[in-house]
């Protein structure tokens, strides 16, 4: 069977390959998509997009974790792509109904909001009890953060973390710009630089990890839904793969014990490896607050002119 090789298939990509480590050492990354939504967009349909993606990890025969919000999938179609989803053997999780910031100093309908996207979601096959706050926002103060904590807790929902935290959003933003301002727009420079960006961002956090915890967990890079996602998935996994990475399934990521932490710090968010060297001490030199975001990247893109 011939296996599609994605929506850019046969491009070659601008990302400098690094030399295979051995197998053992190998640090192991599995994919989680946050965001579903299933509305066209330029260039690709939904369904041309939805089907990218699934057969981007087809490919490389890894399972990935979806992080659902679930107003964007509550129309016949929308449910429909899902169940595909899932019957492709992905992981179904919940990022809440609504997608409002619980970054604040109180919790809200933070239970409400989750109950409500549960039930759109607990009946596919491989739903799972995770769950990840929308902008990976857990609370600002102490007394907040244990409060969702306790949310999560009582429906037996854990946080599905974030390792790799990433700004893939912000070079989806900016290729939308792009086409929006010129449709024939080259979009394979914005495929290199996201290339880049995730793979730098990866062994960041990969060597902050080591250093907090003197190992190198099952890492879960945060990617979305969107457009840069569809075109360029193929691309970012090769990489990953050429530099040296494991690619794995995501219920196995999740599996390390680092995801049981619960990091003393408020307030709480960004990665889980950021949550962890802030609560160790020590890391101050090598964090940002807030970890990734547009900013960083603009004056890289603009000097690239995308
Ligand atoms: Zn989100």
């Amino acid at each position: 069977m011939m296996h599609r090789r994605g929506l850019l298939a046969g491009l070659a990509c601008g990302a400098a390959a690094a030399v295979p480590a051995a197998a053992g050492d190998r640090p192991r990354l599995a994919v989680t998509i946050d965001d579903f939504r299933f509305d066209d967009g330029p260039l690709v349909s939904a369904d041309t997009r939805h089907h990218g993606i699934l057969d981007a990890l087809y490919f490389e025969r890894i399972k990935a974790a979806g992080f659902v919000t679930g107003k964007h999938v509550e129309t016949v179609e929308a449910r429909a792509h899902l169940q595909s989803w899932a019957e492709s053997g992905h992981f179904v999780a919940n990022h809440t109904y609504s997608h409002a910031y619980y970054g604040g100093a109180a919790p809200g309908d933070l239970g409400a909001d989750v109950d409500r996207a549960a039930a759109l979601i607990v009946d596919l096959p491989t739903w799972r009890p995770w769950f990840r706050f929308p902008y990976l926002a857990e609370g600002r103060t102490a007394e907040s953060r244990d409060r969702m904590r306790e949310v999560l807790h009582t429906r037996g929902l854990m946080n599905g973390h974030v390792t790799v935290d990433a700004s893939d959003w912000y070079v989806n933003q900016r290729l939308l710009a792009r086409l929006e301002k010129e449709p024939g727009a080259d979009v394979m420079p914005y495929g290199a630089y996201l290339v880049r960006h995730l793979l730098d961002r990866a062994a960041f956090y990969d060597g902050l990890a080591r250093a907090v915890l003197g190992r190198s967990p099952a890492h879960t890079l945060l990617i979305h839904h969107n457009l840069t996602t569809a075109l360029f998935l193929p691309m970012v996994l090769k990489a990953f793969r050429d530099a040296g990475w494991s690619l794995i399934d995501a219920d196995e990521a999740f599996a390390d014990p680092v995801f049981a932490a619960r990091p003393n710090i408020a307030p709480c968010g960004h990665s889980l490896i950021h949550q962890l060297a802030t609560e160790a001490g020590g890391f101050a030199d090598r964090l940002r607050t807030p970890g990734e975001d547009g900013p960083y990247e603009a004056p890289a893109m603009d000097a690239l002119g995308l």
